[in-house]
């Protein structure tokens, strides 16, 4: 293999640090640093023009950045060629050979490797059988579906053990269903593999689905890196908290003491977040609870009071849309069990919601 200079093993460490590209006045990328973990599954998650296509291309070596450093192990590779980084690379549109079979397209990364034919075909079929397509060797791309194509780039990625594996937004053509099939299988297929995984997408579910942790980028830096739970649970923007999982923010009053919403402090898990700009309350649909009108009050608990605007059955669960004057609407998710139906209100009728203390998320709009 190429990278003879690389330690033996399945996977290998990245280090970025203080990479920057510009195109014009623009940046794409913005003192980017991380650390990738030997082994991880690691996502690049942000909208589109966020820079997460330039970041895995400086990785892969096709972006030539303007200054900073990538190290692979304890290797230096930022002035390497694209071909003598050992790099598995899956793209969106993922430029098979036309002509070639099934075989012959995921053989292609090993003939330029030199190796013999009797280690190709062993290594071949093992590849196709990773992505469960041991009998479909001598047909041709154009007899495949989307997701068995999908699959194809996939064991030419693998098929040379490569120790680090860049993909980029592998699944984005694929429809609902076969993407999320394929989010699972993929998945499952890198812990068999052992690789460091650098996976890009725009789409949060998929990110939270199939991360160990997750990079959020905005505007060509990093805002946030974290595990997909953390992420979710404890955002440090609004833009994080906008960005990952569903949610309505409501302007709040914040000291450096307390929040407060509407004139009443809002109990918190802890002290209100440090950033710049405004604060505001995250409130995600199902983090909120309709309390019994005549409860007694609970010292954990927030409430607010709004009118049942509409209810909107879902399939899993009911949408409650609640006006809470003053412009404001907010979404409450109900279980759609048939036990839970009793407690849907119907729509106009006024409710007490409940927030508890744990879930009562503040975040600043920029974060610390
Ligand atoms: P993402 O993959 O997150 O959608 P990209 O990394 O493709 O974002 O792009 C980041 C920003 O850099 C965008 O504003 C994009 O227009 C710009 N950009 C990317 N590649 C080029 C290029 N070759 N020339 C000029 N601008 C580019
Ligand atoms: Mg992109």
């Amino acid at each position: 293999m190429s990278n003879s200079t690389q330690q033996p093993g399945r996977s290998l460490p990245i280090s970025v640090s203080g990479l920057t590209k510009t195109y014009g006045a623009h940046r794409a990328l913005d003192e980017v640093s991380i650390d990738i973990r030997a082994g991880e599954f690691l996502t690049l998650l942000g909208p589109s023009g966020s820079g997460k296509t330039t970041l895995l291309m400086a990785l892969a070596g096709f972006v030539p950045p303007d200054r900073g450093s990538i190290r692979f192990g304890d290797q230096e590779v930022v002035t390497l060629s694209p071909d003598k980084r050992g790099l598995g690379m899956v793209f969106q549109n993922y430029a098979l050979f036309p002509l070639m079979s099934v075989a012959e397209n995921v053989a292609y990364p090993l003939k330029i490797r030199g190796l013999r034919k009797a280690e190709i075909d062993a290594k071949v079929a093992a590849a196709l059988a990773m992505v469960q397509l041991e009998s479909y060797g001598e047909r041709r791309i154009h007899q495949l579906s989307g997701g068995q194509r999908q699959r194809v780039a996939l064991a030419r990625a693998i098929v040379f053990e490569p120790r680090i594996i860049l993909m980029d937004e592998p699944l984005s053509a694929l429809d609902k269903k076969l993407r999320e099939l394929m989010q699972i299988e993929l998945k499952a297929l890198h812990r068999k593999l052992g690789a460091t995984m650098v996976y890009v997408t725009h789409d949060q579910r998929e990110a939270l689905t199939m991360s160990d942790r997750i990079a959020v980028l905005n505007e060509g830096r990093i805002v946030q890196l974290d595990t997909p739970e953390a992420l979710y649970r404890r955002p440090r923007s609004l833009f994080v908290a906008d960005f990952v999982g569903e949610s309505v923010a409501l302007r709040v009053d914040a000291g450096a003491a307390a929040a407060s919403f509407r004139g009443a402090v809002l109990k918190t898990a802890g002290p209100v977040p440090a950033g710049t700009g405004p604060h505001f309350l995250i409130l995600r649909p199902e983090l909120l609870e309709l309390l019994p009108q005549g409860a007694a009050t609970d010292p954990e608990v927030n409430e607010l009071a709004g009118v049942a605007r509409d209810v909107i059955f879902q399939g899993e669960s009911v949408l409650v849309l609640v006006d809470l004057g003053g412009g404001q609407e907010i979404g409450v998710r109900l279980p759609a069990s048939r036990a839970a139906q009793a407690s849907v209100p119907a729509a106009g009728s006024t409710l007490r919601l409940g927030l508890h203390r744990e879930d009562t998320l503040i975040v600043p709009e920029v974060g610390a």
